[in-house]
């Protein structure tokens, strides 16, 4: 490869793709299997277990979608929805506003339950809208808002919603491996997440979750989802099939190497152990906030993310000018703001890997150098 496009090595605080470790780089490596040879479906079952542990789900259909988080929103949408189904999509940042627009392409009528960037959704919101369309067959939110940094509590939305008979559906994409989230005893229904975020692992995979109400939903279709390859109801034959090669269905080939990768990855994580992992995050979240209130330096939202760490640009400092120096002077990439936040918000990430002593003092340190 010519020298000028062998990549280099960035630090990566922004808001994903995170850090990967060796470890995980080298599982990339390893010799390819065939989709259906019995070692490579024995290490994709192991993969689906790890990721149950992660999710903190018994859910059987818990399985790795292939392409990244936003396949796995288009997977939850597309199986989930039916042309004419009414949903409420929680919005306050790009990814609930995807979410919309996602949901509306399934033939939804959403309807939108707001708040300004920077806030979270509260229970009334949701309570209130639910009476007002008494339809609704779904309820989609995102638990870690990565263009905002705001950190949606999810306790106590189940309950609420299994009242009006929806599905309680989660975008988890910057919480899981990262933030306490927990699948079953939070009744959540749907879930996906993604690879490069808070497991630390390459971009290409979007782990997914879906339990005995959203089944239930999927099987009643009347009519085929719209996407041939997220239809759910092919890929479990293949996720699910059975173990060592027996009734395992070709459907289209597995991502052989990033599951591998996805599976280091989560070997990493539990051998951390999850609590000790979150706990983690939310030590480097509080070194970075106060290091940053040292310098001046507040974030926008009241209730910040961990893992994404959205700042307010201080007075006399030029976006494009700082961040540029971070990454050429320092090797350090930070993320910009987006929406209505571009050109207001930096957005530092500290996900898996990424969040440690080392990587919040340098970022610090550069910050304080180039201001
Ligand atoms: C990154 C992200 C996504 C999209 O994931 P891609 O891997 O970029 O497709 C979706 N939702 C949230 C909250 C995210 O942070």
């Amino acid at each position: 490869m010519s020298p000028s496009l062998i990549p280099v090595e960035r630090i990566l605080l922004g808001p994903g793709p995170s850090p990967v470790p060796q470890r995980v780089l080298r599982a990339l490596g390893a010799p390819t299997l065939g989709h259906l040879d019995p070692q490579y479906l024995a290490i994709m079952d192991h993969t689906c277990e790890q990721l149950r542990q992660v999710f903190q789900t018994k859910n059987p259909l818990t399985f790795p979608v292939s392409g990244t988080g936003m396949a796995g929103m288009e997977c939850l949408a597309t199986n989930l929805i039916e042309p004419g189904d009414e949903v409420i999509v929680c919005v306050n940042g790009v990814f609930g506003t995807r979410m919309k627009d996602v949901m509306e392409r399934c033939g939804a009528t959403v309807h939108a339950v707001e708040a300004t960037w920077g806030d979270v959704i509260a229970l009334e919101q949701i309570i209130e809208a639910l009476a007002k369309h008494p339809k609704t067959k779904l309820v989609g939110i995102v638990h870690a808002e990565t263009s905002t940094g705001a950190h949606q509590p999810l306790e106590g939305f189940a309950e609420v919603i299994h009242a009006h008979g929806a599905l309680f559906v989660v975008d988890a994409v910057t919480s899981l491996g990262g933030h306490e989230l927990q699948v079953d005893a939070w009744g959540i229904d749907a879930i996906y997440s993604g690879t490069q975020k808070c497991l630390s692992c390459p971009p290409g995979l979007s782990p997914v979750s879906f339990g005995e109400r959203a089944l239930a939903r999927m099987d009643a279709r009347k009519t085929k989802p719209q996407s041939w390859y997220l239809d759910v109801s092919m890929l479990r034959k293949y996720y699910t099939g059975g173990g060592g090669g027996g009734g395992r269905v070709y459907h289209h080939t597995a991502p052989i190497n990033m599951t591998y990768a996805l599976h280091e990855a989560l070997t990493m994580v539990l051998e951390e152990g999850l609590e000790a992992r979150i706990a983690r995050h939310a030590q480097m979240h509080q070194r970075l906030r106060t290091g940053l209130e040292k310098l001046g330096i507040s974030y926008i939202p009241k209730r910040s993310l961990y893992s994404l760490n959205c700042l307010q640009i201080p007075a006399g400092a030029e976006d494009a000018v700082v961040r540029r120096r971070l990454l050429e002077e320092y090797g350090i990439e930070i993320g910009s703001g987006l929406g209505p936040m571009a050109g207001k918000a930096w957005r530092i990430g500290l996900m898996g890997y990424g969040a440690s002593i080392r990587n919040v003092d340098l970022v610090l340190a550069a910050l304080r150098a180039v201001l």
